[in-house]
């Protein structure tokens, strides 16, 4: 500190900055990252799986989320620590690339980081071992193409995809459904994929939940829906080939501005008064009508009698629709926004093959679906469920399976689930690290034993010896060559995973393996860290 005074002469104190900061440099400052990153992954590790455990997290304003998903855990997880936010960024690339495996990416790093540390005990310089685990993930990534298999699908045979997306969602709490999820997300995939370029755009997929009701009764829309009602319970339920106003302006004959004064003395003043406003609302219907609206969506409220006279003119309308909603609607069916009625015309009005509004049990809730729309493939996944926090799992869940599906179309090589993928991989590895003279054979071999974590927690987590079944399952796929062979977490009675549906997309793999490898990377570089010290 150093005491100064300014142009005026007053004092001040200048704080040397560096003297405010903390500092690991070195060793200390690569161990104290690595052990942060470990905490991590130790965290999501018993999620990790068919079997895997869900964690709850609450939010500073109470609510409270129930989830499996590792991305959406560690988004929730508030963490403190800078390293500890690489391994948040890391699951949250991941989803971003691939949308699955976030748990496992983050499982293979904290098992990355931990033998990291075994081998810098040992006194390899972190450079090396960077570098060995870049040459072990190189390793890991073509034997994956070796091992992956074509998965032959199209548009009449979808059930590859489905068997891939149930592998997704099988870890998930929503595996009581996952058939049904599953030919969900596939069929929502394949409605707006487009085969030739191998492309889908998700944005296209709408995934909407409504509490009530039960996880089956969740369905695919093709089109959109709304949360709202036609306004008149008398209005027909179910309009076809509809032509549809989208209306910002309200269903009303304008107001008397509050300056103006109106003297109704007379019977006879108010009834012209009446008759006129009626005459209004029924010049604003027959505009609808005559460009040949058969449905009016309205952003504004009416009130009762303009109802009863639409649904007198046999007139549909829906009322209080949001403007997201509205804008919705007029890209997914072709039509415009109209914010006066004089500007209606019959190429405004949007198109859908069918509209109909539907009611859910014994509820009074009423949903409206509009499908079939003129423009747009748009779909929706309709999610119902007994509770909220239901709803929001399964949103994410199905988000995973979508992805899933999506990244089949682009590249439809898969790998073997079951942390088959991951043994195999690392008795190539092994196999690899003789055929490196210097110290990166240690940093190999390391990576090599990294691998393993993914089976040794899906076995953990399934309530099996982890290291016996890890070394059981192990020695049976050199014995038989077959690298199919992974845990069987659910005690159907056999190893091979091909015999048990449980198949991941190769790039998922691949991308799990280099984007852990990555960070991994990234925090052994790290020699330095200066920090605010706390006050
Ligand atoms: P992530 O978020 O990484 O996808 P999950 O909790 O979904 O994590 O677990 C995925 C892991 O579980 C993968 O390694 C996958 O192969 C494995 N797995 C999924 N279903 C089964 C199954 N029925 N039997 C064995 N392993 C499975």
């Amino acid at each position: 500190m150093a005491l100064a005074f300014d142009e005026y002469g007053r004092p001040f104190i200048i704080i040397k900055e560096q003297e405010q900061k903390t500092r690991l440099r070195g060793i200390d400052a690569q161990k104290a990252n690595i052990s942060a990153g470990k905490a991590v992954a130790q965290i999501l590790k018993t999620s990790l799986g068919p079997k895997g455990m869900d964690k709850m997290l609450q939010s500073p304003d109470g609510d409270v989320t129930i989830s499996n998903d590792g991305a959406t855990i560690l988004e929730m997880m508030d963490v403190d620590n800078q390293i500890a936010k690489l391994m948040v960024e890391l699951s949250r690339s991941q989803d971003y690339e691939i949308g699955d495996g976030t748990t496992g990416v983050v499982v293979l790093a904290g098992s990355l980081l931990e033998q990291a540390e075994r081998l810098l005990e040992r006194g390899i310089h972190p450079i090396r071992v960077a570098e060995g685990y870049e040459m072990a993930s190189r390793i890991a990534v073509e034997h994956l193409e070796r091992i992956a298999t074509k998965y032959e699908f199209d548009a009449s045979n979808i059930e590859p995809l489905v068997q891939t997306c149930m592998t997704t969602l099988s870890s998930k709490i929503v595996n009581r459904c996952k058939r049904a999820l599953a030919e969900i997300a596939v069929k929502a995939v394949l409605a707006v994929a487009d085969l030739e370029r191998k492309d889908v755009n998700l944005e296209l997929i709408k995934v909407e939940g409504k509490v009530g009701g039960k996880l089956e009764d969740t369905e695919l829309i093709y089109g959109i829906i709304l949360d709202k009602d036609m306004s008149h319970p008398q209005m027909p339920k179910q309009i076809e080939d509809a032509k549809i106003a989208i209306l910002t302006c309200p269903f009303e004959p304008p107001k008397p501005k509050t300056k103006h004064k109106v003297d109704i003395d007379t019977v006879e003043k108010f009834q012209t008064l009446r008759g006129q406003e009626q005459k209004y609302f029924d010049d604003m219907v027959q505009q609808c009508k005559d460009v040949g609206a058969t449905l009016v969506i309205c952003q504004w409220g009416f009130d009762d009698e303009a109802n009863h006279l639409l649904m007198h003119r046999n007139l549909p309308a829906v009322r209080w629709v949001g403007g997201v909603e509205l804008e919705l609607i007029a890209i997914a069916t072709g039509g415009r926004i109209v914010p006066r009625f004089q500007e209606l015309t019959p190429e405004k009005l949007g198109k859908a093959g069918i509209v109909r509004e539907k009611a859910f049990g014994t509820t009074k809730d009423r949903m409206l679906y509009i499908e079939h729309c003129a423009n747009s493939r748009a779909v929706t996944v309709f999610i119902r469920g007994g509770n909220k926090m239901m709803i929001e799992e399964t949103k994410r869940s199905i988000h995973d399976a979508l992805c899933v599906a999506r990244n089949l179309i682009r590249n439809n090589s898969i790998v073997y689930g079951g942390g088959s993928a991951e043994i195999s991989c690392s008795v190539a590895v092994e196999a690899a690290a003789d055929k490196y003279p210097g110290v990166e054979q240690y940093a190999i071999r390391g990576f090599a034993d990294a691998l393993d974590a993914v089976p040794m927690a899906l076995a953990e987590n399934s309530g099996l010896q982890p290291i016996e079944t890890l070394s059981a399952v192990k020695s049976q796929q050199i014995k038989e060559n077959n690298p199919y062979c992974g845990i069987d977490c659910n005690d159907v009675g056999t190893n091979d995973m091909r015999e048990q549906n449980v198949f991941e997309t190769l790039i998922g793999k691949q991308q799990q393996i280099l984007l852990a490898t990555q960070v991994v990377k990234m925090i052994l570089k790290i020699d330095d860290v200066i920090s605010p010290n706390e006050f």
